[in-house]
């Protein structure tokens, strides 16, 4: 699979920072040493792999992260937010002419998937309801013509072909003209590969770019071959001003190199992936969600934002001196109650956290709202006093209380119980971290 040991490496590095309440600079310094490594390993651009780490690390040491309710959090949103920066931001999406057809150049050397992709490109279209042409311009690989027109037969899409003595230029110009005539919005040539880049395959390329004016220039390459791949897309950049980068075999690459680096070598975006030998396994490439994959996030980002814009840190901050100090009360209770519904409706907020898909069930959790509504109505019919005080509640006050919040005396019972059992466990909590550092004094 693919950005397999990247994923893993990185993860480990990153749990270490994710539960620490204080992150210091010192504790940056050593996650991003093991980035680097981590993304060395992966077969990154060392250049790259220079800049990426040296902008986390000032992102991160910022005074605003590091003061943060959850510092350790917020270099891991750094890295994310870094990470779908090098990798070109947000998505880029295929040309659409506003005269079409719309003509896509399909060029890269030979075994890089070049006709394959062709063909999951044309499949890729057809399901967005466009109608795509395939050209077949690959005139020196005898077996590629032949293979375009099986793919294009069994997708049921129409080839454009001629005989391999054709001039892939000129073959190239006839198939716009027919693909107008038989109203087709896309062309998609699939050109001639070599085994290396050469001067002849790059007049050729250029030749025929002049002849057709495409809207696209998308070269094709195999992930797999890592920093190989990105010396070739940015030859082919430099003579051809592509337009897009597809990356193909990503199912294979484990390492993920070349889709780290790619975009940042060579200011060329990547638009699809491969994924597979099938004619569906192509993927647009969205450079944010491959980060939350690497990272194996879940959404947390959104989650997180969610938090900073809800949750005030001072206000934290207080509630977790009054926890310590044994005096929480049904208020303090109502307020973090607040906090929480503010993020969202609870199973959306539960959602986004990482690894809750994966929980058997979940996705038929109801959480049930009403009960919420309840509690919070139950606690707004106790005397100030009460709120404050909630042992001197006694029987005829849960009566009072329960007729106030119109439910059942067995409700504000529960409530009671479950508030006294908090208590007790945040006693017995903050007794054990006291405990904790007694001991560690003793030794
Ligand atoms: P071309 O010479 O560039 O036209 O390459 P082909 O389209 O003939 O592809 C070469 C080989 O790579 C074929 O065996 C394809 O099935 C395979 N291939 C292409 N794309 C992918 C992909 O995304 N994943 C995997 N696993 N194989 C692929």
């Amino acid at each position: 699979m693919a950005f397999e040991g990247l994923a893993e490496r990185l993860q480990a590095t990153l749990k270490k920072l994710r539960g620490k309440g204080k992150v210091t600079e010192a504790d940056v310094k050593e996650a991003m040493r093991e980035v680097r490594l981590a993304l060395l390993e992966a077969d990154v651009n060392f250049k790259v792999v220079k800049d990426f780490v040296n902008r986390v690390k000032e992102r991160a040491v910022d005074q605003e992260v590091m003061k943060s309710l959850t510092p350790g959090q917020q270099v891991i949103k750094v890295v994310n937010d870094e990470l779908t920066q090098l990798m070109g931001g947000s998505q880029s999406k295929l040309a659409q002419s506003h005269r079409p057809p719309t003509v896509v150049m399909m060029v890269g050397l030979q075994g890089a998937g070049k006709t394959t992709t062709t063909a999951k490109l044309a499949r890729y279209l057809q399901k967005q309801n466009h109608h795509p042409m395939l050209v077949a311009c690959d005139v020196y690989r005898p077996a590629a013509i032949k293979q375009l027109q099986v793919l294009g037969e069994q997708l049921n899409v129409p080839v454009f072909a001629k005989g391999e003595n054709d001039r892939p230029v000129s073959i190239a110009q006839e198939a716009v003209t027919k693909a107008k005539e038989e109203h087709c919005d896309y062309v998609l040539i699939d050109t001639a590969g070599r085994l290396h880049v050469d001067e002849e395959l790059m007049s050729e390329l250029a030749d025929m770019r002049e002849a057709v004016s495409p809207d696209e220039i998308l070269l094709v390459v195999d992930a797999m071959t890592g920093q190989d791949a990105v010396n070739v897309a940015e030859r082919f950049h430099r003579e051809l001003e592509l337009s897009g980068v597809v990356l193909t075999k990503l199912d294979g690459d484990t390492r993920g190199g070349a889709a780290l680096s790619v975009k940042a070598v060579t200011g060329c975006p990547i638009k699809f992936v491969g994924m597979g030998e099938k004619v569906d396994a192509l993927e647009p490439f969205h450079p944010d969600r491959m980060a939350g994959r690497i990272l194996g996030m879940g959404d947390v980002l959104t989650l997180i934002e969610k938090a900073q814009a809800n949750v005030d840190a001072e206000r934290a901050a207080e509630l977790e001196k009054k926890i310590r100090q044994q005096q929480f009360t049904f208020d303090d209770f109502l307020e973090q109650l607040e906090q929480v519904r503010n993020m969202g409706p609870l199973d959306e907020v539960l959602g986004m956290l990482p690894g809750m898909n994966k929980i058997k069930g979940f996705k038929n959790l109801q959480v049930d709202e009403n009960q919420l509504a309840r509690v919070e109505a139950i606690v707004l019919s106790m005397t100030p006093e009460e709120k404050a005080h909630p042992e001197i509640i006694n029987a005829s006050r849960r009566r009072r209380i329960a007729r106030g919040s119109g439910t059942q005396v067995q409700d504000v019972n529960r409530l009671l119980k479950q508030f006294n059992d908090m208590k007790k466990m945040m006693k017995q909590f903050t007794n054990m971290t006291k405990g904790g550092k007694r001991r560690r004094g003793g030794f």
